[in-house]
């Protein structure tokens, strides 16, 4: 297959720079692409069952062709693998391959495989390359980029792990008509999230384009490509997390409460789904509070159905605990400093901010209200 409208994001991280190439045919075409980058190498590629029977043999065959031998280490999918367990297995398959520094771990599939292969090629040998191949959207528009890896442990979600760049990011928007349509609309919340923070007009170009980014193509191509650069660009402000960084968690502060109480199952509620009702409820709050038009509150959740995205608490299929356990829930995900919550609020679509000073009372008064059937 031949490379088709290819887009590039250029991440400038200190001397650490590189490219995200977004666009068609991108997977038969990574062998040309890593070897012209990173000439002579070799490579592990770790990817996970789903994926694999899908897209392997492409990627496989554009290595073979541009020189690069690989090593495929397949992990089961799903989030349990990101483990200790499954990561000596990586670690033990990449040594076991004799690969080297100098050479490259590839990441074929969604988020668990690129935070789990992230990390091995961060800690092999003290840091090996790794090119990250993304397959699910939400892994091309958010975990691929920004350097996060890491895996859970039985204390938390994503607690052990590195901060590891990339050498390259191919994003193949092919590879999605493979993913299932729950996880595409789950992965463009984490579109629609950007456009939220800081990019009114992006916003509203989904508005007018959601169903040409859900059917492929260029606008499809378009979308992941405003994302990555959103997301570049706050990363590259704040690539350790200290500040601006944090505007990437709006929605997430209620989402992860959902995901919580929903013990993480992946079929109640997904990572994007939980992020769509936070992403509601964060507009709904704010205006309760004052700070946001209530018309934006509406538009964002008229959106977000639109997509076929849940943006109520009662579109959580199963129930929800009291809003006192889903309060504990924020309590645990956020830290309570000095009795206030650090939340992300907003002024209006593309108006983000961090607000230091939440009121535990005012999100628990705002949860009951919204529990209320
Ligand atoms: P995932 O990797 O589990 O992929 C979702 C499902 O889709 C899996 O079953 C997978 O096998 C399948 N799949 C992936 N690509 C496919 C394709 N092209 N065709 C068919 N099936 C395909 O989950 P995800 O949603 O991609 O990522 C979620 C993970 O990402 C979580 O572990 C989360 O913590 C992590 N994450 C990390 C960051 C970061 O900055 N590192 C950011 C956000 C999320
Ligand atoms: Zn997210």
């Amino acid at each position: 297959m031949t490379q088709t409208d290819i887009r590039k994001v250029a991440v400038a991280i200190a001397d650490r720079g590189y490219d995200i190439l977004i666009g068609g045919g991108l997977i038969a075409g990574a062998g040309r692409e890593i070897a012209a980058r990173l000439p002579g190498i070799r490579a592990a590629i770790v990817t996970d069952e789903n994926v694999a029977g899908r897209h392997l043999a492409a990627l496989k065959e554009g290595l073979e062709a541009a020189g690069i031998a690989g090593q495929v280490l397949t992990v089961m999918p799903g989030e349990a693998t990101k483990r200790f367990e499954v990561l000596e297995k990586v670690v033990d398959g990449i040594l076991e391959a004799r690969l080297e520094r100098g050479d490259a771990v590839i990441a074929l599939g969604g988020g668990v495989v690129g935070d789990l292969a992230g990390f091995a090629s961060g800690i092999v040998r003290r840091g090996m390359h790794l090119v990250q191949v993304p397959t699910s959207l939400l892994a091309q528009v958010d975990s691929s980029v920004g350097g996060k890896t890491g895996i859970n442990t039985p204390r938390g979600k994503n607690l052990v792990g590195v901060f590891k760049q990339p050498a390259l990011v191919l994003a193949d928007i092919d590879a999605l008509d493979t993913l299932p349509p729950r996880e595409f609309a789950a992965g463009y919340a984490e579109i629609v999230k950007y456009g939220l923070i800081d990019k009114p007009d992006f916003f509203a170009w989904l508005e007018d384009n959601r169903a040409a980014v859900f059917s492929g193509g260029s606008a499809r191509s378009e979308a992941i490509a405003v994302s990555c650069r959103a997301k570049a660009e706050i990363v590259a402000r704040d690539e350790m997390e200290n500040g601006d960084r944090a505007l990437l968690n709006l929605g997430h502060t209620f989402g992860h409460a959902l995901e919580a109480a929903t013990r993480f199952d992946g079929t109640r509620l997904v990572h994007g789904e939980g992020v769509a009702i936070g992403l509601a409820l964060a507009h709904r709050f704010s205006a309760r509070l004052g700070l946001a038009p209530q018309q934006d509150a509406e538009r964002v959740e008229a959106h977000l159905a639109a997509a076929g995205l849940p943006c109520r608490l009662s579109d959580v299929p199963g129930g929800l605990p009291s809003a006192e356990v889903l309060m504990d829930y924020i309590a645990q995900d956020k830290k309570v400093s000095r009795g206030t919550l650090t939340f992300i609020l907003t002024r209006g679509i593309g108006r983000a901010f961090i607000a230091r000073d939440v009121a535990p009372v005012d999100v628990l008064g705002f949860l009951r209200e919204n529990l209320e059937p």
